[in-house]
């Protein structure tokens, strides 16, 4: 798997941050430098907090500067999952904060003037007719919770926003939609470390040690810190065990064709767009007219043999105009799955908070998780809360053990896809 990010080649955010050399003292620690992350540092530095946000990588390197860029409202665990979770009424508040999550994304996008491409416009696609009896009653769902009514399009109608055989209908929806993930993490970055956050690359936590003052090390220097966020998504391994067994790192790919002007006609609307398969295909256009095309998972978080091909593959058995094209970048990045696919928010100490589990369902969501987490830390938990309460259970067997259990829990879920 080697073309690399196509992101990263489009990258239009420049960035400078170095890595931490020696000890500091903050009100605020934040490991990651997700959307989780950044956003929480944006929103404490804009409270008057000390923040110092510690990267072990890039800012950006993770999930949320690899993933398939769609914008959803909601969660990875469907509506009444998340009823049967924690009631009907705290549902519809975590639905409710699920579209603010929608509207904070775009309002920053407006605030900070990221160049993150955004665009309004989804289509759930359905493949077989389970889909779409699933569409209507996600429809019926969706007027309860007071949503804009999508419409169900089928046959012409359809073909007219999809170019594709593979599809017996769509749900509308004029909530979801696209950016350029990788641009608008490094926006909102910037203007974190421009309302005075300390960015840290490079900067991997190596070790957090309790108590009413946290001692946060790293390979350089020490961080003391009042409070702590932590936001490594799936890729913070076993550095906080108590949390490390409830997610589970999953490998998802996507690749972007060359720049093709047919692909206008392919979703003329521009919508993103996602089937309802378990292992889901999602794709959109990019700014500059490629197909975007993600799918396929690695339990393993290895990359499957064969890759390239075979995610072409898929891309032109949805879109067989696809035929000819050649694909100039192919990369990847681990979601980190929850066992509900609910997102897993809480805390480890009463000055340790976490955000974790957004089940491949983040790039909105992962920014108010970030705002939630900062209201926390300035005694405003309710909704912070309200996520909290949310039960989750660890993947059987604990870390080591998380993928045989979750192989087994997926491989009737593929059956059921091929059905
Ligand atoms: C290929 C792919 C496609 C996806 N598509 C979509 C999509 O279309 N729509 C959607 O809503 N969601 C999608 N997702 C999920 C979404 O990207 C994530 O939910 C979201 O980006 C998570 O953000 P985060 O800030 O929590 O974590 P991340 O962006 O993963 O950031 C965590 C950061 O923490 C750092 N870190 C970890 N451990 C340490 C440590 N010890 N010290 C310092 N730093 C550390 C990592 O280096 C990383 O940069 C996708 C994910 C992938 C991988």
């Amino acid at each position: 798997m080697t073309l690399g990010n196509y992101y990263e080649a489009t990258r239009l955010v420049n960035l400078t941050t170095s890595p931490l050399n020696g000890d500091i003292t903050t009100d605020v620690a934040i490991i990651g430098g997700g959307i989780s992350g950044v956003s929480a540092a944006l929103h404490l530095a804009e409270r008057g907090y000390k923040v110092a946000l510690l990267e072990a990588e890039q800012i950006g390197w993770g999930a949320s500067g690899r993933n398939g860029g769609q914008v959803l409202p909601g969660f990875g665990a469907s509506q009444t999952k998340i009823k049967s979770l924690v009631g009907a009424a705290n549902a519809k508040k975590l639905w409710d904060m699920s579209i603010e999550a929608v509207d904070l994304l775009h309002a920053q996008i407006q605030r900070f003037g990221i160049p993150c491409n955004p665009e309004i416009g989804y289509l759930h696609a359905a493949v077989k007719p389970r889909h779409v009896r699933e569409l209507r009653e996600a429809q019926e769902e969706l007027s309860h919770l007071g949503a804009p009514p999508g419409s169900l399009l089928e046959g012409e109608a359809l073909r007219a926003r999809l170019a594709s055989p593979r599809y017996l209908a769509a749900l509308t929806d004029n909530v979801a939609g696209h950016i350029h993930p990788l641009n608008y993490t490094l926006g909102l970055a910037k203007a974190a470390q421009a309302a005075g956050t300390a960015l840290f690359s490079q900067t991997r936590v190596t070790k957090v040690e309790p108590g009413k003052t946290l001692k946060i090390s790293t390979p350089r220097g020490t961080v003391t810190a009042n409070f702590l966020i932590c936001s490594g998504g799936a890729y913070l391994g076993n550095l906080m065990r108590p949390i490390a067994g409830y997610i589970m790192p999953v490998g998802t790919y996507i690749i972007a064709t060359e720049q093709r002007a047919d692909v206008v006609e392919m979703i003329p609307g521009n919508e993103a767009v996602a089937d309802l398969n378990f292992v889901l295909d999602y794709f959109r256009r990019s700014a500059d007219n490629r197909m975007l095309f993600g799918g396929r998972v690695s339990y393993s978080t290895l990359p499957p043999p064969s890759l390239k091909q075979s995610m072409l593959a898929r891309a032109q058995r949805v879109f067989p105009q696809l035929h000819n094209a050649r694909v100039e970048y192919l990369w990847g990045g681990n979601v980190d799955i929850s066992r509900n696919r609910a997102p897993h928010f809480g805390r480890l100490a009463d000055n340790i908070f976490f955000l974790q589990g957004f089940s491949g369902h983040g790039v909105a969501l992962t920014g108010l998780a970030g705002k939630l987490a900062a209201e926390a830390v300035a005694g405003q938990a309710e909704r912070f809360d309200i996520f909290a309460a949310i039960p989750h259970a660890k993947f059987p067997g604990g870390a080591k053990l998380r993928v045989p259990a979750l192989l087994l829990a997926t491989t009737y879920f593929r059956l059921r896809d091929m059905l």
